[in-house]
């Protein structure tokens, strides 16, 4: 068992089409620098096509930040997964945690959702995490395990392999304050245990992701443990040196 480490930057909603090109177009000229990693990059969808265009052939994945179940259809302000691989994503964020406060994601939407970009040939990365009350209340594990069983009860077997979770709590999302790697670790170690009940042959292959306040600082320590396949960052991603310094310190 091999796991590449995935460092993917979650540019939420920043950068013009200009300040992404420039930034797609630094990073095609620098990444050699940062080693074995897998990186990408999830801009909004307008950036889409030009930072595809800019990274083409270079290995770097670009990542939509959601995606609709259905191929198509009348759902106003929507994106199909293959409309994202029309305009050159490789992947597709599900469930992060701010859709799922700002926009009602649920459970039931992202199990439609995971296998429709999976048909799509996106690699999904479905977000899970506790909140603040959660974690003080003692319903972490609790809320990982539903999560985690209902957002892949639709992926087939031999599909396992190729789906992405970020465990991201949402503590620690936008405010500084990075989970312990020993916290990260018990919650990635639980989440793999979890994967290897519903799909034992292929959980050791499945990257989990660590989001929250990642940083340069911070990243090598987090991307140590055992089961810390990689980063989903934010804040940290908008910055090219930044990004780099962390896909540097998971190669
Ligand atoms: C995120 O948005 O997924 C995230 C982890 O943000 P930040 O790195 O800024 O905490």
């Amino acid at each position: 068992m091999s796991r590449r480490p995935l460092i993917a930057g979650n540019w939420k909603m920043f950068k013009s089409r200009a300040e992404a090109l420039a930034f797609a177009e630094r990073l095609r000229q620098e990444l050699a620098v940062a080693g074995a990693a897998e990186v990408a990059i999830c801009p909004p969808y307008t950036s889409l096509d030009v930072v595809a265009g800019a990274l083409a052939g270079s290995g770097v994945g670009v990542f939509g930040q959601n995606g609709h179940a259905a191929t198509d259809g009348a759902h106003t302000g929507e994106i199909a997964m293959a409309m994202l691989v029309d305009a050159g994503a490789t992947g597709v964020l599900l469930g992060h945690s701010e859709r799922r406060a700002d926009n009602n994601e649920t459970d039931q939407a992202l199990a439609a959702k995971v296998p429709a970009a999976l048909a799509a040939g996106l690699t999904p990365v479905l977000c899970v995490g506790e909140s603040e009350f959660e974690r003080d209340t003692g319903t972490t594990k609790s809320v990982l395990d539903r999560q985690v069983l209902e957002g892949l009860s639709g992926v087939a077997r031999g599909d396992f392999g190729k789906v992405v979770v970020a465990y991201e709590p949402i503590w620690a999302i936008g405010t500084g304050k990075s989970a312990t790697p020993e916290i990260a670790q018990e919650a990635h170690g639980w989440i793999r245990a979890q994967l290897r009940e519903i799909c034992a042959d292929e959980a050791d292959d499945m990257r989990l992701l660590y989001g929250g306040s990642v940083k340069p600082e911070n990243a090598a320590e987090l991307l140590a443990q055992p089961d810390i396949d990689g980063a989903l960052v934010g804040g940290a991603s908008l910055d090219a040196d930044s990004l780099l310094a962390i896909a540097a310190a998971a190669s």
